[in-house]
């Protein structure tokens, strides 16, 4: 049985894979410049998507990296797929095996699926989020952008804001960030922070104005409705009050700071209508970002032969 990598989380990767993953993202941005931005690097590899939960903009990125690297995909649904007649996963991961598949990219709405996989499978496990744990590679979009706009990820304060009780988005980057040096605080009512937070690396902020001063990358998170289970704040109102980002309050923001947010947003909850729009918000970047570093994690666990300043086009014109 071969033994591929995989990136089931950040701890797969490490300080030393994260900054693999951006170096080769620097190459894969070149690529994606091109006038055809398609490379053979991973002609005859074959990944699956295995989404048990909604996704726009991981999926999709997902899809989009597969095919500048001219992956085949293969696209598994839900709701139109033997799940509906009660398959488990064990069965749907072993039947999706059987075909021949080198990679594949889980989204559940429990935390630890990915580790379950290479029990049933040979192929390379990306975690897409499992549950309220991680989502590895928004974590390394984020890096990645947060890069490009302020050079580095060392050194930064970066504050995250919201709902981080149920966000694996927060758990992933709060892991990468201060791998690669950055301080992190976090801002958010009492009843949306973790009930134990002991071993986290973090500062936490009681006050949200005090925090947006102090910020290099204000990093806003999604309210997560569909996780929790009980009223965890007495109104939105009152937690846009608090904790919501308006154009007033992103006034208290140093001029060279970001803001971030991993999508999708609530508009007039964790943020105002307009700031997504202002020239601090990066978000649009993140996006972009998503498709880059996911070209960078496929090649990572499965691309060879071709390093990457050799990468030519299909066509081998440009
Ligand atoms: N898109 C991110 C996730 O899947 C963030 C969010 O949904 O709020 O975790």
């Amino acid at each position: 049985m071969s033994s591929p990598q995989h990136i089931r989380g950040i701890d797969d990767l490490g300080k030393e894979g994260i900054i693999e993953i951006l170096e080769l993202s620097d190459h894969f941005l070149e690529v994606s410049s091109r006038r055809i931005p398609k490379v053979p690097v991973l002609r005859g590899k074959t990944l699956a998507w295995l989404f048990y939960e909604d996704s726009t903009r991981t999926r999709l990125s997902f899809e989009k990296a597969a095919k500048r690297l001219s992956a085949d995909t293969m696209n598994f649904s839900v709701s139109s797929s033997s799940v509906k007649k009660g398959e488990s996963l064990r069965d749907t991961v072993e039947t999706i095996s059987a075909m021949g598949v080198d990679a594949i990219v889980v989204r559940h709405k429990s935390v630890g699926v990915p580790w379950m996989l290479p029990k049933w499978t040979d192929a390379a496990i990306i975690n897409a989020g499992d549950g309220a744990h991680e989502h590895p590679t928004q974590s390394l979009a984020d890096c990645y952008t947060i890069t490009q706009k302020l050079g580095d990820v060392s050194g930064k304060r970066i504050v995250i804001v919201g709902d981080i009780k149920h966000s694996r988005v927060a758990r992933s980057n709060i892991k990468a960030f201060t791998m690669l040096g950055a301080s992190v605080a976090l801002v958010a009512p009492p009843t949306l922070l973790p009930p134990s937070m002991a071993d986290w690396p973090v500062d936490v902020i009681g006050d949200f104005d005090t925090a947006i001063k102090e910020a290099d990358v204000l990093y806003l998170l999604r309210m997560q409705h569909e996780r929790q289970e009980e009223a965890l704040v007495p109104s939105l109102r009152e937690y846009t009050n608090q904790y919501g980002l308006t154009i007033e309050r992103s006034r208290l923001l140093q001029k060279s700071s970001i803001i971030m947010h991993p999508g999708p947003m609530n508009r007039g909850v964790e943020v105002s209508g307009e700031v997504p729009e202002i020239q601090n918000a990066v978000i649009t970047n993140q996006v972009e970002n998503g498709v880059i570093v996911r070209m960078a994690v496929l090649y990572h666990l499965l691309g060879s032969g071709v390093t990457p300043t050799e990468i030519q086009n299909e066509d081998n014109n440009d």
